[in-house]
């Protein structure tokens, strides 16, 4: 009810009863929303900015009820609980685990959805406690995410897909979901003709368009050694009409014993990834991506994928031309590395720059 009088309040605001025309500039609507256990801002520009915002913030309830592990109603809970039945699950769901077994199989293991009943054992699913889980628990853990889950196809013709997951497996989307909200949000603004946007949830940003003053929008991005500094950025990224998705072990970790461990896991140990890396940073346009269409999801997977892989297996990922048809690897990256230096590949030198109170070392790699 709120939010429909502030929503009312605004389109009056905006309406050109007045006679002048309204400068789609000057009109935005900027809105938090708490979702998927992050604050999330969006920011639209344009005539239809406030009910675009709007719209974008139903986009991202109606998949965290989709998709919310916390939510024993929610289609993934329901599909983790099934114990081996086959489920009838939405589209959103249908094309999030066939994008999920694409980046299994492409990042040889590296990104694993299935890996959720490790990643509950360690208490990064929320609800849980966070525990350092024994061997021989995530031994055991470890089976159940060999397999992902199974297409069943429809019960009848034309009807909704089904999925299976064998008893006590279960699939986690938090290293995917957001990146696939991105890319969902971004049909949103086309369909509200808004002429530019800056969208951040949590860690996954879309730069759409430029900013009002025709500048690109800048894009901080952590600096993974002064969490909690307030604008500690490691190099700031001046982008236009892209994503650009942060996956970085600082974003969820715990401690014990002198030791933090973090929410981005290795499938090979069931441990957090341990890597040298402290972040990774994967930006890419609007476009087609890898093929799939889903630029935003694409981003999200390689970010997680890419910080389990460590330094040298990303770039020689970034640099195989098997793997991207000949055409090259559709996004760009930035690491930063344990040892003080941030890395970053050609297509963004330009688009990047340094912020020198982090002290890192800086290089442009091809
Ligand atoms: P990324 O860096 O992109 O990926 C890391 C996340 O992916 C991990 O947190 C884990 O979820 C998963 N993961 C870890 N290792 C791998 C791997 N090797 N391959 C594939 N996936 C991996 N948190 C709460 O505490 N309470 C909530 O109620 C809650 N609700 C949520 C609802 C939704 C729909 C989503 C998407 C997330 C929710 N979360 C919740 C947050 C979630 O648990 C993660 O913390 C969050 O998604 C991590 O975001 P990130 O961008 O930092 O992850
Ligand atoms: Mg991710």
């Amino acid at each position: 009810m709120r939010r429909l009088a502030i929503y009312v309040s605004l389109l009056l605001l905006l309406l050109p009863g007045c006679g002048a025309p309204v400068d789609p500039d000057e009109a935005q609507e900027s809105i938090q929303v708490l979702a998927m256990d992050t604050a999330m801002l969006i920011t639209t520009y344009g005539e239809r900015s406030p009910a675009a915002a709007y719209a974008c913030e139903d986009t991202i309830r109606d998949l965290e009820a989709k998709l919310s592990r916390t939510d024993p109603d929610s289609e993934v809970s329901r599909l983790n609980a099934a114990g081996g039945e086959a489920m009838e699950v939405s589209e959103d769901l249908g094309i999030l685990l066939e994008l999920a077994k694409y980046y299994r199989r492409s990042t040889g293991d590296a990104f694993n959805i299935a890996i959720a009943p490790v990643v509950s054992a360690w208490g990064f699913a929320g609800g849980e406690e966070y525990r350092v889980p024994s061997q021989e628990e995530l031994d055991g853990l470890l089976e159940l995410a060999q397999d992902g889950p199974i297409y069943q196809g429809p019960q009848s013709h034309g009807g909704a897909a089904r999925y299976s997951l064998g008893p006590g497996q279960a699939i986690d989307l938090g290293g995917l979901a957001k990146g696939y909200a991105a890319d969902k949000i971004l049909g949103v603004l086309q369909e509200y003709e808004v002429p530019r946007a800056n969208i951040s949830l949590g860690g996954n940003v879309l730069a759409y368009g430029g900013r009002p003053d025709g500048a690109p929008w800048r894009v901080g991005i952590q600096d993974p050694a002064r969490v909690g500094e307030p604008n500690a950025f490691a190099g700031v990224l001046e982008l236009t009409d892209s994503f650009a998705v942060t996956s970085g072990g600082y974003q969820r970790y715990f401690e014990e014993n002198g030791k933090t461990y973090h929410h981005i896991i290795d499938p090979a140990t069931g441990y957090p990834a341990d890597s040298g890396l402290t972040s990774v940073t994967v930006v890419a346009g609007l476009g087609e991506g890898d093929g799939s269409g889903f630029p935003g999801a694409m981003c999200d997977a390689y970010s997680t994928a890419l910080f389990v892989m460590g330094e040298e297996r990303a770039l020689d990922f970034w640099r195989d031309e098997t793997m991207w048809g000949g055409q090259g690897c559709p996004f760009d990256l930035v690491l930063i590395t344990e040892d003080g230096r941030v890395a970053v590949t050609e297509g963004l030198a330009d688009r990047f720059t340094l912020d020198e109170s982090g002290g890192y070392a800086y290089e442009v790699v091809s």
